[in-house]
Formats: C-alpha cells, structure tokens, sequence
C-alpha cells in the first residue's frame, strides 16, 4: 500500500483550494502507481530474454501449488501433479561473461530463453531466475514424459550457439522435484530440485531427479561443514592439532631391482592429512577436502600443515633423520590463495630448516587453469627453494608440450595408469612415453598406486625408479614411518618385496 498522506493534505487544504489540492494529489498518486507499475515490470522480467523472473516464479509456483493441490484434495482426477525443472548453464557460460562482449553473453542467454520456450506446450512456464539458471514449471511432465522432453531440450541446447568467426556451446545441467511426491509447498518444491540440479552438476550428469538420499547427502556435507568450522574456530592453529593429523605414506626411489629386492637410494614421504572428528571417526580427505575447498577453510588447514611440516623437517634434522624428503599436497584453491607464500616464507624462516626438502604436489588440473598466473607462482615457489611435483599426471587433458614452460622437478603418474599395467597394453605405452618424456625434460618421474610386485617389474624394465603404494606401504603414522625407514637402512637399503619375484630385465 502506497501511503499518500492523504488524510493529512484534506486538513491542511480546508482554507485554500480544495479542488487544486485534490487534483495534485491525484495525480501524484498516479505517478506513484506508475512508478510502482514500471518498478514491478523491472522486477517481473529479465531485460536479457525477455522471460519472466524470480519473482514471477514465487507467485506462479504458489498458485500452481494451490491449485494442483485442491485437485489433489477433491480427488476429483487422478492428476498426475507437476514438474519444478530447474536448468543450469555450465562454467562455459561464465567463461564467455567474463571474456567476451557483454553482447555475447546477452545473445546466448536470449537464444537459451527463446529454445527452451520453443518446446512448452499449453501450460508449461518458464522463468529466467538467475543469470545462469531458468527454472519451468511442467504440469503433467513426469517419468517417460519428462525423459522425453528433456532428451529433446537438452539436444536442442546442445547445438553452438553461431558468431562471426566463432561458435560457443555451452552446457546444461537439470535438477528436477515433483509435487506432490518430493513437496506440498514452495519452498521445499524449489529446494529439493536445487538440491538434484547441484547433484547433477557434481556428478556430472546431465539430468537428476530429486530423492532423499540426496537431500541426507546434502545434510551430511552441512554437518560436516560445520563441524571443520567449529574445529578451525579454535584461536590458535595448532590447535587444529587436535582433530587434524597427518600420516606419512613412503615414497621411494629405487637404484636396482633382483630377485625381488629393491635397492633404495632415497626414502621420502608424502604427508596425507586425516581428519579425526569428534564423533564421526576417521574421516578421508577425499571427502573433507572438497567441502573445506567450497568454504575456503582450506586456508587455515594448509597453513597448519606447512607448519606442521616445516617443524617435522627440522625435528628430523636434529634427530639424523636430515636426508628424509617430505610432499605437501595443496589443492587448487590453496595453491592460488595470495597468502600460501607467505605461509611457506614464514615457515621457512621460523623453522629454519631447508625448504628444498619440501615438494609441493599440485594436481594437474590446478596447472593448467591458468598458465600465465601458474608460471608466476611456481616461479616464486621455485626462487624459495620448493620442489614441484605434478601430481595425478595423465588424468587431465593438458598437453605436455606445455610442461616445459614450468620450473617442474616431478611427475607423479596417475594411479589410473598404473592400475592394470599387467594387462592393458595401452597403459603400458602411455607409461612408458612418460618416462622418456621425463628423463628428456629431466624431471623425477614417481608411480603411484602400486600394489604388488609383478606390476612394479613391469615398471621398473619400463625405466621407472620411483615408486608409491600399497606394495611398499601405506600411509603410516611419524613414528611407523622411522621404524620403516630405520629397518631400511638396518637391511643396508634392501627392501624384499612380498612376493620373491625373480626379475627378468
Ligand atoms: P593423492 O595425492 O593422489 O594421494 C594418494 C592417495 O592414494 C592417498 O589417499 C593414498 O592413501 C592412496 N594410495 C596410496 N597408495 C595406494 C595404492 O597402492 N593403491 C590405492 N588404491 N591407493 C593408494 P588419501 O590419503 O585418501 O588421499 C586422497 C587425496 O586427498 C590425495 O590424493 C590428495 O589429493 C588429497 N589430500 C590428502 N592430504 C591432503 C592435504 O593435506 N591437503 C590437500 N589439499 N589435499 C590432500
Ligand atoms: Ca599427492
Ligand atoms: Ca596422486
């Protein structure tokens, strides 16, 4: 209600014109509306397509929802109810924003609006909520009817969208939610299709329907944010101590292999990072890592395990443990975080211990994001005396004529690789084009994953020396590390493996 103060005008103008006052106060009050009328308009419609926004949803979802539901109450029909479909746009999407012309961006989001509109029918809606995102509403569109349909609009989205010169296609993920199955109301209708949209962007598929395994999915990611909140609220870093802890799996670098014994010239570790909640047990950072990456608790945690790791160096060192290497992992987002040099800066410092026996493993994936702003850091990382390793090598798509352009000093083979090296002769050929890809461009090149030792010979007469997995030892705690690297040195470098394989080279 537009308040018009007109009560207070009638008083005033008792003495003068009675009429004018009135006049000017109408017309006051149908600009107002006016505005008022524009204002809903701008709120109404997305200037980009053209569709419906956010706020019309709100209203037209409420009314769909009361009316299917009284149809539902009557039982007048057996109706089968409707559809809440929400479409996402893929990262492509942001990437054109960002790059190209704002025209660009507006032309496909138009071209998105008008192909998706070309398939409603009768009563079908469609909303343009969010830049990246529209949301329909499908009456009756469920099961082998909703499959077809989004076979037809996903295919249609598919096609690139046409520039001169040029052609973009960006990609479409859907969620969807049913009433009344998955909600009797608004709010739970578009949560619950958010929630199978987001489930569907993480698994990369391009359609999910809602269930509830999601929804306790979703639950459960919550609570454990919430829990690494509670557990980094603790003042001081070590503190983190507590629930946090590293373990230490060997990474080992061979001289000779007879007769099943390795001969080990350098003993190493890479640091894998537990986390021990309070109630929930030993959780892994497969599942941790992604959750504290969205919440950018990844930071503290990294900076208590470069201190960590710094301080173990230097207790090593003291104790005649000086020639043990130790590998950090730091994810994507750590690794472009502004803070991580100085992290590694200070620990340098505070320690005092070389931090040329600290490599950093970074994934593939988090190279090649960016190669301009990757070569910068590495170079920093590099000029203080950090060793660089390229971890899960193979499973991305980089192409390794850009790895020289890096101050690299080790390639870590995917695990993936490594898996049915016994059997797959095409894992065999990638393996063995990296290591003379490695030794040309003169890095380390460490396998990981190795479970047993007919697969570490096939490796070693492939050329490969260094070597992670299961077949040497998993991860350990500090203390069964130094046993293992002191029963090493104890058997004069010979490690047997498990199985006395005689090696043929
Ligand atoms: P990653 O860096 O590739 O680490 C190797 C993972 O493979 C470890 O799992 C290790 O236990 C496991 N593994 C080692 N040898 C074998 C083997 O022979 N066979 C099989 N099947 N698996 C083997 P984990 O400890 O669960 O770590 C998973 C991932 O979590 C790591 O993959 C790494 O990307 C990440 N991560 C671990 N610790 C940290 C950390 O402190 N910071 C960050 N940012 N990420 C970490
Ligand atoms: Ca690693
Ligand atoms: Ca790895």
């Amino acid at each position: 209600m537009i308040d018009t103060g007109h009560e207070n005008l009638h008083l005033q103008s008792e003495s003068g014109d009675l009429s004018s006052e009135n006049t000017k106060l109408r017309s006051e009050l149908a600009a107002a509306q006016q505005r008022l009328a524009q204002l809903e308009q701008k709120l109404s419609f997305q200037p980009q397509s053209g569709l419906p926004t956010h706020f019309r949803l709100e209203l037209e979802l409420e009314e769909f929802v009361e009316r299917f539901g009284r149809r539902q109450d009557d039982g007048s029909a057996n109706l089968p109810g409707f559809t809440v479909l929400i479409l996402q746009l893929g990262s492509t999407y942001g990437m054109v924003r960002k790059t190209l012309r704002a025209s660009i961006s507006e032309w496909i989001l138009y071209q998105t609006g008008c192909r998706i509109a070309a398939f409603l029918s009768g009563r079908d809606r469609v909303f343009h909520t969010r830049e990246d995102e529209f949301v329909l509403l499908l009456p009756g569109k469920k099961g082998s009817h909703l499959k077809e349909f989004l076979q037809k609009l996903h295919t249609s989205l598919a096609v690139p969208h046409g520039f001169t010169g040029f052609s973009v296609s960006v990609g479409v993920t859907s969620g969807a939610s049913y009433f009344p199955e998955h909600g009797l109301n608004r709010s739970d209708l578009l949560h619950h299709a958010d929630l199978a949209a987001g489930a569907a962007k993480d698994r990369h598929k391009p359609f999910v329907l809602f269930r509830q395994s999601i929804r306790e999915i979703a639950v459960e990611r919550m609570e454990l944010q919430n829990s690494i909140l509670k557990a980094i609220e603790a003042p001081a870093l070590h503190q983190l101590g507590e629930q946090f802890r590293l373990l230490y799996q060997p990474k080992l670098v061979v001289s000779s292999f007879d007769e099943g014994k390795l001969h080990i010239s350098k003993i190493g570790a890479e640091a894998l990072m537990r986390w021990n909640h309070p109630s929930k047990g030993l959780i892994s950072p497969a599942q941790f890592i992604p959750i504290a990456e969205e919440s950018g608790l990844i930071e503290p945690l990294g900076k208590w395990l470069v201190y960590t790791c710094a301080s173990l160096l230097e207790a090593w060192t003291t104790t005649g443990y000086g020639d043990i290497g130790l590998s950090v992992n730091l994810s994507p987002r750590q690794f472009r975080s502004s803070s991580i040099l100085q992290t590694f800066e200070s620990a340098l410092s505070s320690s005092g211990s070389g931090l040329n026996r600290l490599t950093v493993e970074l994934t593939e994936t988090s190279l090649f994001e960016d190669i301009e702003s990757t070569t910068r850091i590495l170079e920093r990382f590099a000029a203080l005396g950090l060793r660089i390793s390229v971890d899960d090598f193979g499973s991305g798509y980089s192409s390794l004529s850009h790895l020289h352009r890096f101050p690299l000093d080790e390639i870590k083979v995917d695990r993936l690789f490594v898996e049915h090296i016994r059997t797959n002769k095409h894992d065999r050929v990638i393996v063995g084009s990296l290591v003379h890809m490695a030794k040309d461009l003169g890095f380390d090149l460490i396998v990981e994953g190795v479970e047993d030792a007919e697969s570490l010979a096939i490796l070693y007469d492939m050329g490969c020396r260094g070597y992670q997995g299961f077949v040497l030892s998993e991860a350990l705690s500090e203390e069964e590390f130094l046993r293992f690297h002191d029963d090493i040195v104890a058997n004069d470098m010979v490690v047997q493996l498990p199985l006395a394989l005689t090696h043929q080279s």
